[in-house]
């Protein structure tokens, strides 16, 4: 038999510190090990699988649109993408979207767009994006650049000019940063792998007045924030702000790769025939399962996130050494004081639970669809490990 953990590490590039499970199977949020080991997943992938493990209706939807059509290149038609186009649009009051499969990729594509928009206003001039310290926006070459730590910067120099970075919550300095070669301001409303941080709520409304007032663009990254994780459809709802363009990724798939660029009406005629472009991106058994996503989607739904989220919230605040917790909704982040956080979640693993950090922090991103036998069973590790 093959050792997954050797030829993993002969025959996969080394870019990934992997946690020493398999992960066979699961169900809501219940995954199970190569040796069938319980694991409770408050992780969802990385905010990825937002109605767990193996959704019977997501199942259902996905392999119904395998048996039919599993792909057809972006020269034809197809249904399952224009009907999730017709329901994000709606969902989130946009105009247009533009599909892509990743969250990088739906970064690149709002990157791309809004140079083109701020270029042909200015005959090339206005193409500078002012991006968040700390933030995080994809791995691709234009969006480690557009990523304002530095740790993702080492060894991959020379990066792609036009980025400035501000610090977040300092609208003075934005407002000195941002000039007539501004083209956008872009950034995430929780900085999720910087810590799950959550934006200043004065800061987002004054950039984005500040991008209205200089004729500049507001891009809203909700790759980790959007699809109901926050207990809104959108993080953004949340801070009483409307962008020009919203990037999404993650959670919409359910597991697929899905992620695009929704446009306002502004925004929606910059990219035209040739601008862009993508082999994957809207592939119709992915968009298939995103459908089942959205249409789940509903006002309760989106409630019982943001209670979940309280209720959890409200039991890391009554165990002793949990400190600075932060977040919304299912999007939760905390410290333990006095404990490595990369330590405690190794513990926790040993003991049957699943979590994972960011910058120094704990992360918590469950399924969507936890229950709160799993949210208990979840936390009772957590509580004995701390
Ligand atoms: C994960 C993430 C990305 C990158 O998404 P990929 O699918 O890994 O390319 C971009 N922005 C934010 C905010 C993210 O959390």
């Amino acid at each position: 038999m093959i050792d997954y953990r050797n030829t993993d590490r002969e025959k996969i590039v080394g870019t990934y510190n992997r946690f020493d499970r398999v992960i066979a199977r699961g169900h809501g949020a219940t995954a199970t090990d190569e040796d069938g080991a319980r694991l409770i997943d408050f992780t969802s992938g990385i905010g990825v699988n937002s109605l767990g493990y193996c959704d019977h209706q997501w199942v259902a939807a996905v392999t119904d649109q395998l048996s039919k059509v599993q792909h057809t290149s972006n020269l034809y038609y197809s249904k399952p993408q224009i009907e999730l186009a017709d329901m994000l649009t709606t969902k989130a009051d946009m105009a247009k979207v533009f599909f892509a499969n990743s969250g990088a990729e739906a970064n690149e594509c709002a990157i791309k767009a809004a140079r083109k928009w701020g270029n042909d206003a200015t005959e090339g001039r206005k193409h500078d994006i002012i991006t968040l310290t700390n933030g995080f926006h994809g791995r691709t070459v234009a969006t480690i650049t557009a990523t304002g730590q530095d740790h993702y910067h080492e060894h991959f120099a020379p990066f792609l000019g036009g980025f400035k970075y501000c610090q977040p919550g300092d609208l003075s300095a934005m407002k000195a940063l941002a000039d007539d070669d501004t083209c956008a301001i872009m950034m995430e409303m929780i900085q999720g792998e910087g810590g799950v941080l959550d934006m200043d709520q004065a800061f987002v409304k004054g950039c984005a007045e500040l991008c209205a007032d200089r004729d500049m663009l507001f891009i809203v990254d909700e790759v980790q924030t959007g699809i109901g994780r926050t207990g809104t459809f959108f993080a953004y709802e949340q801070y009483g702000i409307e962008p020009d363009m919203v990037t999404f990724a993650k959670g919409i798939g359910a597991g697929l790769p899905v992620g695009g660029v929704l446009f306002n009406e502004k925004t929606a005629g910059i990219l035209g025939p040739g601008d862009h472009g993508t082999t994957f991106g809207g592939n119709p058994v992915a968009c298939a399962g995103a459908k089942v996503v959205l249409a789940r989607m509903t006002p309760e739904f989106l409630e019982s996130v943001s209670a979940k989220g309280d209720y959890i919230r409200s039991r890391l605040a009554a165990m002793d050494g949990v400190t600075d917790i932060s977040g919304r909704g299912l999007m939760i982040g905390f410290k333990i004081s006095g404990r490595d956080s990369a330590d405690v979640v190794q513990e926790a693993l040993g003991k049957g639970l699943m979590m994972l950090t960011a910058k120094g922090r704990i992360r918590l991103l469950p399924p969507l669809v936890i229950t709160y036998d799993e949210i208990d069973a979840g936390l009772k590790i957590l509580e004995n490990c701390i």
